[in-house]
This record gives structure tokens, sequence and C-alpha cells, in this order.
């Protein structure tokens, strides 16, 4: 009961600051940060007090004691970080509950089943993430291309019929069920490339009654781009729901420039009721399967091949990430295995493809292969992540061979706040935060705020930087000190604790 009364004395002292006069003890305190809230103001030095898995007080705490007690002094105290876009939790989630490739960026909830790929059902997933946690709180989209794959197995290169789309239905109205934010597509990949706008459409309208949302791998980031940005908007439209371009860029070189026109057009849709929203990642160069380049799939037109070397991406700029066909290319550009083996860049390409498809008959199982490329301009990204309704995402995994994976949080803040100012410490601090709480609908989560979950993260403003790169993608980053999951350090002296307190996200009305 003392407790009790307590803490709304704290609560309501919380608000003005005032210091807890009564030598209260909590579970840990974190002293003299300066605090960034999560909503863009600007930043305050305070304490905060936890006490389980929340944040109890926020004000003065000098009469007050804890079990755990940790000096924030010249440091910066936010809320963990919200990967709005996670391929962090992959196969071998459960061998690697750490996630060290996120929590050593400060990232303490990730937003899985992207892309249209997702755990299916996802019931069964969260049945064994309840029975194994790990160290940060994961929520999943359900993913298009998972439920095309169970219900049109191999036969996937047309459309749908209307009783394929039903019985995806049916599945995602499972998934919906047991908690999923919404649907997630990914259609510049097999299955969901072959899908119909209708098809999309009408399965986007099966989260309308579950209050979810949509979320996007557009069907293109470069030639098809602006009927792809109208497919997104007109499902904001029609189904009624919350809709979000995922990895938002503009990725063809007779596309740069335009950010001012595809914000001016998603402002629009904004005003007439739509709420769209994007999420990106600080990087210029993407990471994908090879294939990707190819919308028609004329993977042997060498003409093609000419086009894309030209408009999307440089051969000198396309970087094997991985090829089991030959394990020794990894890491070198197309560029210099044209020259290696004489042939044009073009003629290249088409043949890496090619040996691809070769190996999967020959092996009868998928080949490894990935590529990084550059085809976005630095001034198009500034614009489109200071977008007010944009929110930070890494598109990152932790076996992957992009950096983004463990620095693309620390590059906002050591890159675009520190050196390039083009947004400010509160600003990237809430695009990593409340911003995306927010907009995936998540409650108790993304704001330093008496009431809300106890996920926090110290770090050097200052010194906080990526250091993982094309040539060492695994490298940690610096100046994140401390990280806390649910009032759990899972952070320290740049390890992990080995504590795995997250939790299951499900959907906000279910949260
Ligand atoms: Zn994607």
């Amino acid at each position: 009961m003392r407790k009790k009364f307590f803490l709304i004395h704290c609560l309501i002292a919380g608000i003005v600051l005032i210091s807890c006069t009564q030598k209260e003890k909590f579970d840990t305190i974190i002293r003299n940060g300066m605090i960034y809230d999560g909503n863009g103001d600007e930043p305050y030095k305070g304490d905060i007090g936890i006490n389980a898995d929340t944040i109890a007080f926020i004000g003065d705490l000098s009469n007050a004691s804890a079990k755990k007690e940790v000096d924030a002094k010249g440091n910066a105290v936010a809320p963990g970080f919200i990967d709005t876009h996670s391929h962090h939790a992959g196969s071998n989630l459960f061998q690697h509950r750490d996630l060290i490739a996120a929590v050593s960026q400060g990232i303490t909830t990730i937003i899985i089943g992207q892309d249209g790929g997702s755990n299916f059902p996802l019931s069964d997933f969260y049945k064994k993430l309840n029975d194994t946690a790990v160290a940060v709180n994961i929520g999943s989209y359900s993913g298009h291309n998972t439920l095309r794959d169970s219900v049109l197995g191999k036969d996937y290169k047309r459309f749908a019929t209307q009783q394929e789309i039903d019985k995806m239905k049916i599945l995602l109205q499972q998934d919906m069920e047991a908690g999923a934010f919404g649907l997630s597509t990914g259609l510049e990949y097999d299955p969901g490339i072959y899908s119909s706008n209708d098809e999309i459409l009408q399965l986007a309208k099966v989260v309308t009654p579950f209050s979810g949302r949509y979320i996007s791998h557009i069907r293109s980031e470069d030639r098809y781009f602006w009927k792809a940005i109208d497919e997104v908007i007109t499902i904001g439209k029609e189904a009624k729901i919350p809709v979000q371009v995922s990895h938002i860029k503009l990725a063809m070189h007779n596309i740069w420039g335009k950010a001012d026109s595809l914000l001016a057009l998603f402002d629009a849709a904004r005003k007439s009721g739509i709420d769209i929203t994007a999420d990106i990642y600080p990087y210029a160069f993407w990471n994908s399967t090879i294939k990707v380049l190819f919308p028609n799939r004329n993977f042997s037109d060498e003409k093609e091949a000419d086009l894309i070397l030209k408009e999307i991406t440089l051969p000198e700029d396309i970087i094997l990430g991985s090829y089991e066909v030959n394990p020794a290319y990894a890491g070198k550009s197309l560029a210099e295995i044209a020259k290696l083996e004489n042939k044009t860049p073009a003629r290249m390409l088409v043949e890496l493809i090619a040996r691809i498809d070769e190996w999967e008959k020959k092996n009868g199982r998928e080949c490894q292969e990935n590529i990084m490329a550059t085809s976005m301009s630095e001034a198009d990204i500034i614009k489109l992540m200071k977008w007010p309704h944009t929110n930070i995402c890494s598109d990152g995994s932790s076996a992957g061979t992009h950096p983004r994976g463990y620095g693309a949080f620390t590059r906002v803040l050591g890159k675009y706040v520190n050196k390039e100012k083009a947004l400010t410490m509160q600003q990237a601090i809430h695009k990593m935060t409340g911003l995306s709480a927010q907009q995936m609908g998540i409650k108790r989560r993304g704001l330093i705020k008496t009431g809300y979950f106890a996920d926090l993260v110290i770090f050097n403003p200052e010194t906080v930087s990526d250091e993982a790169t094309v040539a060492e993608p695994h490298k940690l980053s610096e100046g994140i000190e401390t990280v806390w999951v649910n009032g759990k350090i899972i952070f320290e002296n740049k390890k992990t604790t080995e504590l795995y307190p997250g939790k299951i996200i499900k959907r906000q009305s279910q949260n």
C-alpha cells in the first residue's frame, strides 16, 4: 500500500521534477543523465527510477537509493530503439538469443515478418518464443509471400484465383488472431511479384476489423516507382488502415532528386485522411538478392542488364555479399569479376544469375547469394529521413553482409546528427523511439515516461558511431554504454549479459 502511495506521489512529482523526499528504494536508479524522452523535445537532466519492468519515477532521486545504481553523467539516456523493419530474428534466433547485432546499437524492440516473409503460423512461433525468450521484444507482421507460398506452392508465377485468395485470407485471419500487427508485403520478390493489386487489396481488408496495419516493400523502388507508390496509397485509402512504406528509397538515377515530389504526394495523401508513413535506413546502398535487379524476370536479357548497369547501379557499385556458386567472388564487385573473366559487365551479370539457376538444379536447394548495390543519392536520403513521418529502421540481419545489421541506428546518430547535422539529436531519437512506437501502434514503449516499460539506452552523444563496414560488417558500434529491456540490463561493457527479458508484442488492442 505504502509503495502504491509513494508511486502516485512520485508520478505527480515527476511531472514537475520535484525530488522524492522519502528514502524509497528502487530496483534501479539511473542518475544524472541527459534525458531524451522520445517525444522530440529538448533533453533535460534527471534521474530515472525503475521498479521491476517499469519506469517508476523521473526527476531528482538524490534522496532515494536502489539495488543497482548507474551513473549516466555526461551521457544521454533515451528510450530503447525500436527497429520497425528488422531481419535480426533469423533462422538461428534461438541459438543466438542475445541478438548482439541489434542490442549493441541500442535496439530493444524489433518488428519482424517483413518484406512479405513471416514465421508461419505466427501462433507457433509465439509459443516457441514464449518458452524460450530472447533479449529483445519482438512483434511481427504476417507476410504475404509466406501466405502465398503456402497456398500456391511451386505454381506461383501467375495471378491467384479467387479461391486461393480466400484461402490466404483465412491464414492471414489466423495470424491476426495470434497478434500480428497486420499484413506485410515484399512485392519485388517471389512469389508476391506475381500478385495482382486486387489480391493485395483483398488481403489488406482482412486486417481492417482487427485495427491492423499494412507495411510494404513496394512493387518497385526504381523503374515502376510511382505506380508502386500509387498502389500503397490506394491500399491505405480503400482498406482504411495505416500504411507504411518500408525502407523508403529512390533507387534509380532518373528518379534521383525527386524526394520533394514524393513527399508532396505523401503529404497530400495524409491531408486526404490516409495514414501513410515510412521507415528508412541510413545507407546509399541496399542489400538484396541479385535477381531483384530484373523485375520482369528476363534474367538472360543482356540489353536489360545493360540498362540496369547504367540506370540503377554501376558495375563497380555492385558488390557480391555472398555467392555460393563461387565463394571466392564474395566481396568483389561486378566490375572486378567481369575483368577476371574477361567479359562485359552486362554479360557477366547475366551469367552470374544463370550459374545460380544451374547450381540450384544440381544441388536441389536454394543457393546462398546476395548483393550490395549503391543506387541512392545522399541528398534524397536526408530529405526522406527528415520527413516528419519517417522513422528509422535497420532492415538488417544478425548474419548479414550489409553493415546496417550492426550499425544502422548508431550511424544515424554519428553521421546524420553529429557530423552532417541533418537532424538534431532529439529529432533522431524521436524517429527511433516515440515515432516508431506510434507508427507501429505499440503502447507503453518508445518514451521515457512513468508507467512505460523500462526499455532504455545510455549512450555517449559525442562518440556514438557505427563501426560496421562492408569489409567488417559485424564490427560493434562505439558509444553505446548500457541497454535495458523491461528493466533488465542486456548489454554493457560492449558485451551482452545473457539475460533474456524480451516480451512478445502483439497488435495494440491485445497489448
Ligand atoms: Zn525489403
